[in-house]
């Protein structure tokens, strides 16, 4: 990976995206300076430029193979209201106090598109009853209307471009794996759009 002032295409957009810039594909002045901002931000050498080193932190993706056999990629949402920050810590404290070890998950998405480690990936999730030996869950913030009940599919643009690289990241990890939403399984609207179809391209 190598994108730096005068890159253009769908990568650049990408990276616009999860730094909240305007997403014209274009990179100029504004995204190198967001670039120098991440990169100080999360600990980088600042130089604008997108190398393998940020675009992994920027993709959250210091991503790890499993040891054990993927063969489900499964999206979640934490079915919390639309608007509304929750953290891999708040998620560890919900599902201790309904008596998991940690949080079920093995990636959280933000809604600033952020990526974040939950579960030990080479350990089972509790996320998906019958399927979570074989699989990897992951899950976005958000999934209700501010009511935080009703379903809605409350994705951030920076959480749709985070989602979709991580699955592709995930995919050249597992290339067989299939990529499904929880209501794919279960009676339930998680995680609030059809994940099967949007990422069957994938
Ligand atoms: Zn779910």
């Amino acid at each position: 990976m190598l994108l730096k002032k005068g890159s253009r295409g769908k990568d650049v957009q990408t990276l616009q995206r999860v730094l909240h810039l305007l997403d014209d594909g274009i990179f100029g002045t504004l995204t190198e300076e967001a670039v120098k901002e991440f990169q100080k931000s999360h600990g980088l050498k600042v130089d604008g430029i997108v190398g393998n080193e940020t675009w992994a932190a920027i993709c959250g993706s210091n991503l790890i193979k499993s040891k054990r056999v993927i063969n489900e990629i499964i999206v979640h949402c934490s079915a919390t209201a639309e608007g509304k920050d929750f953290t891999v810590a708040d998620i560890t404290r919900w599902h201790k106090q309904r008596g998991f070890t940690t949080i079920g998950y093995h990636y959280v998405i933000y809604r600033d598109g952020s990526v974040h480690t939950g579960r030990d990936i080479n350990v089972s999730g509790a996320h998906c009853t019958g399927h979570n030996s074989h699989s990897i869950g992951i899950c976005y913030i958000g999934g209700c209307k501010s009511d935080g009940l009703s379903p809605k599919d409350t994705r951030t643009e920076a959480q749709k471009a985070a989602l979709l690289n991580l699955l592709r990241q995930l995919r050249t990890l597992y290339p067989t794996a299939k990529i499904r939403g929880h209501r794919d399984f279960a009676n339930k609207a998680c995680p609030s759009f059809d994940a099967t179809t949007e990422y069957k391209t994938i």
